[in-house]
């Protein structure tokens, strides 16, 4: 036999019965987005690598140590997988001067990439759905994109607080972060002996992203410094004022974070964070916030956004962790075929029956009478369909039902499966 071959390391097969989840999952979502009246957009997943470079900022985790790089063998261009959605997203917008007619409110569903150490809830390939409004200025988006968070943990039957908690900050505009960061570098400098190596590098080129150590021997120092909230100016704290007012009129608790600064450059304004509890240090299920500067950095025309991601492989563990499973992916039927001569009647009827909605699982591979039944149980579908010699003759079917425990059983017609055929159909 020849060697088996792995997957590389971080990167996950997704396979049923797991996939289910993410299937039920994934219909929640749409159908949430279709409520808050957002569209589908897909963009890319290989881009140049100075996009990232240019839209996330140069001294940022992502960029420094976790980008899947390299070049085309064909043309030599700077590639990179994409490790966030947003850059993208607004490279498509710009090139395609999508705000042209109007501001988009959009989302996307999709793997992203980082070279990080793989563990419980951090992958080297994972997914996010990311949601995006462009060319609102807000703060009244900025709200309703963090209710729509809140309508989906409901949908999922997540509850807040013990599932689910909301953290938020304001980042202030750019010279208020000039004059933070001023404060922020003479408090670092004040106790250089205790930054690490990180730290130290970024002290000067990016001290706000310090605030976002994960280095637990950094936290007490991080605790200390200056709060940017100290140095905002009157319409930051309006803004700021108006997304809490929101928030606070839904009934929706949540906590000032100042602390909370988020890996990427381009933010500005609201920042927030959806965090749990149930999955150690990997507590960040969905973070976002306004980033009104970035569409003009990536070469569009000057326009205000403001969008999240969630981590899909995460949300997946808290659904577990909360004893929340997806509906089972049984079929409604499961068609037993003992006879060979049955194959051309059944095929059809079974056709008919799925072209009417019913879900059928067909066994395949011959068998006996027994071992199909076995299979049909194992299924988990709730009726058999036995397409025997007898019913055949009678230009029948058999449907018999596998989970109620009655064992009843019923002959219907072959020739007009379509009016039966919502008996088999659950009603959900
Ligand atoms: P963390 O602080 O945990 O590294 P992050 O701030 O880097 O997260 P974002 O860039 O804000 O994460 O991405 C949004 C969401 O995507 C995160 O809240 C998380 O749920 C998910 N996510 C980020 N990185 C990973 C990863 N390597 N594996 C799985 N999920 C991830
Ligand atoms: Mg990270």
């Amino acid at each position: 036999m020849a060697d088996k071959l792995s997957a590389v390391k971080g990167m996950n097969d997704i396979l049923p019965p797991d996939s289910a989840r993410w299937e039920w999952v994934e219909g929640k979502v749409r159908a949430l987005m279709a409520r808050y009246a957002y569209r589908n957009i897909r963009t890319p997943i290989v881009e140049p690598t100075a996009l990232f470079v240019r839209g996330l900022g140069e001294v940022t985790d992502i960029v420094e140590k976790e980008m899947y790089s390299f070049e085309d063998s064909m043309n030599g261009d700077r590639l990179t997988l994409r490790p966030e959605a947003t850059a993208g997203i607004v490279r498509a917008m710009v090139e395609h001067n999508a705000l042209y007619n109007g501001p988009l409110r959009i989302w996307t569903i999709g793997p992203m990439f980082r070279h990080e150490r793989p563990q419980k809830g951090r992958y080297r390939q994972f997914h996010q759905l990311d949601v995006e409004a462009l060319d609102y200025a807000g703060p009244d988006v900025d709200a309703e994109l963090i209710l729509m968070c809140r309508a989906l943990w409901r949908d999922l039957g997540l509850a807040e607080g013990s599932d689910v908690r909301l953290e938020i900050n304001s980042l202030g505009q750019a010279d208020e972060r000039q004059a933070h960061r001023a404060a922020l570098i003479a408090h670092f400098e004040a106790h250089a002996d205790q930054l690490d190596e990180d730290a130290r590098r970024r002290l000067h080129s990016n001290p706000l992203r310090i605030l976002d150590s994960k280095n637990p021997a950094m936290q007490a120092l991080v605790e200390a410094a200056p709060r940017l909230m100290d140095f905002l100016g009157e319409a930051s704290l309006a803004h700021f004022g108006a997304v809490r007012e929101v928030l606070d009129a839904a009934g929706l608790a949540y906590r000032v974070n100042p602390r909370l600064v988020r890996g990427m450059d381009y933010y500005n304004l609201t920042v927030f964070e959806w965090v749990t509890d149930r999955l150690g240090s990997q507590g960040t299920v969905c973070g976002g916030g306004r980033y009104d500067g970035l569409i003009e950095q990536l070469g569009g025309k000057p326009a205000p956004a403001v969008g999240w991601g969630l981590g899909l492989e995460r949300l997946m563990l808290l659904l577990e962790a909360a004893g929340i499973g997806a509906p089972a992916d049984a079929p409604d039927a499961y068609a037993v075929v003992p006879d060979a001569q049955a194959r051309l009647p059944a095929m059809a009827a079974i056709e008919a029956l799925r072209a009417a909605g019913v879900s059928v699982a067909m066994h395949a591979g011959g068998g006996s009478m027994k071992s199909q039944f076995k299979k049909a149980d194992a299924s988990g579908a709730r009726f058999a369909l036995v397409f025997g010699a007898d019913e055949l003759a009678a230009g029948e079917v058999t449907v018999k039902s596998l989970r109620d425990g009655s064992g009843a059983q019923q002959r219907r017609p072959l020739a007009a499966p379509a009016e039966w055929a919502a008996t088999l159909q659950s009603q959900a």
